[in-house]
């Protein structure tokens, strides 16, 4: 890493202890950033980085509610607004066990330039709660919203910060949150969160959005070396929102998705996944995918285990961070890995980005490969400025247009800092330039 860089981290470590993901997702921007620094020696004069690493505002607060036993539960909300420079903050709100600051602060450093990248209005933000709705009745998601947006609807608006799903909130936790926020502000105020459903402000597409943007992107790396996924042989982690609509996506386009996980096991279906029956069994009974391979003839269900120990030339990591290490990246390498494309944020380590970029592998990193959902909610809230729904098509043409775009400006941009193909660098450099002149123009804020 460049040397003035190296201090400028080193204070950005120590002011942030105990944050290990957050100070990964910023190491592995730094990495990038040495020849942007020669070129824009004003960047560093401005103290662009160090700004940038230090969020506009964090808010931390207590979410008291009662389980259906009438038992008194207290988890904690985050929102951490980290960069307004390109539009309102965006980012999603995140509902799991894990979540604590560190989490919500990569996150929300990751959305800054991923937000860049899509070219749409928007500052990059994120959120959410240690709150686990695994095994939780609807009645007890509904009050957990409900508490939580009791405190944070004096933070975000149309204008201010637009928050939207992400790992464990998805369309019935936007709906409580909606009402809620509705009902407190007394305003239809629809631009205020994204994913809503179609009939009350949603976008068509919205939550196909994530999955099919990481395929599109990792369709087009896969043309630059005069290839496609057609008869590509695929293995997807996860089987939530960003998997199922990635696996659907790939099967479209000629692929056979051998593989996909839960965080109990993975099953593996030579055949290719039954998209209708995974949606079934995930989206409708909310059940384990191990009720999938009971489901379905000649499927093997493997009980803990690495979903990455089924060989595959393209890899899909859509789960959650770190879930893919640099003994995965070596053992997919060996079985005649070509392609990977993050629908995940942050899924692989750094050690499995070094295997990949090593063996010459096509790797889409997460902040440009999985920009398509916050980019499609931009795509919402332009739907909602206007009073207006666009058709299933129009919206998918938007989505592809601007998946396409993103490719070309992170290829384009590693070509000029003379690392063709080097995808990490590119929407690294991208993400980044775009925001720092932004903030640079804005003066000192
Ligand atoms: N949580 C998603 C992401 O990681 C989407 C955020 C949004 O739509 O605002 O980009």
């Amino acid at each position: 890493m460049d040397a003035r860089l190296e201090a400028i981290r080193d204070t950005v470590l120590a002011r942030n202890p105990g944050e290990a993901e957050f100070h990964q997702a910023v190491v592995e921007v730094f990495e990038s950033l040495g020849p942007v620094h020669d070129r824009h020696p004003e960047f560093l004069e401005a103290a662009i980085l160090e700004r940038l690493c230090e969020p506009e505002r964090q808010i931390i607060f207590r979410v008291p509610w009662t389980d259906d036993a009438g038992r008194v539960r207290i988890n904690r909300g985050f929102r951490v607004e980290f960069n307004s420079a390109l539009g309102p903050y965006k980012g999603g709100l995140r509902f799991h066990p894990s979540v604590y600051l560190g989490i919500v602060k990569f996150l929300g450093f990751e959305q800054i330039f991923k937000n860049a990248l899509t070219g749409m209005p928007i500052g990059g933000g994120k959120g959410g709660s240690d709150f686990d709705p695994r095994g939780r009745s609807d009645a007890e998601v509904m009050r957990f919203c409900q508490s939580f947006m009791t405190e944070l609807y004096r933070h975000i608006g149309e204008y201010t910060d637009v928050p939207a799903g992400d790992i464990g909130v998805g369309g019935r936790e936007i709906g409580y949150l909606f009402g809620q926020y509705k009902r407190i502000t007394n305003r239809y105020e629809s631009g205020v969160l994204t994913g809503k459903g179609v009939s009350w402000g949603g976008s068509l597409v919205r939550p196909e959005a994530t999955g099919f943007g990481t395929v599109i992107f990792t369709q087009e790396m896969l043309k630059t070396r005069g290839t496609s996924l057609e008869g590509q042989r695929v293995v997807v982690s996860g089987s939530g929102n960003v998997a199922i609509n990635a696996i659907a996506k790939a099967q479209s386009l000629g692929a056979t998705v051998v593989a996909c996980s839960d965080s109990s096991g993975y099953v593996v279906d030579e055949t290719g996944i039954d998209v209708a029956l995974l949606r079934e069994v995930k989206e409708v009974q909310r059940a384990r995918l191990k009720e999938y391979a009971e489901r379905r003839a000649g499927v093997s269900y493997v009980d803990g285990g690495s979903v990455w120990d089924v060989g595959a030339t393209v890899a899909l990591p859509c789960a959650t961070q770190n879930e893919l290490d640099g003994g995965a990246a070596a053992r997919l390498v060996r079985g005649g890995l070509v392609a990977v494309g993050e629908g995940a944020n942050m899924p692989s380590t750094r050690g499995a980005i070094a295997v990949f970029q090593e063996a010459g592998v096509l790797f889409g990193p997460g902040k440009a490969a999985n920009a398509g959902g916050v980019a499609t909610s931009a795509l919402e809230m332009q739907q909602n400025a206007s009073r207006d729904s666009w058709s299933f098509e129009h919206t998918e043409e938007r989505l592809t247009d601007i998946m396409v775009g993103i490719h070309e400006r992170c290829a384009a941009t590693a070509e000029e800092y003379g690392e063709p193909g080097n995808y990490v660098l590119g929407a690294n450099i991208g993400g980044f330039v775009k925001v720092a002149d932004a903030m640079l123009a804005q003066g000192l804020i």
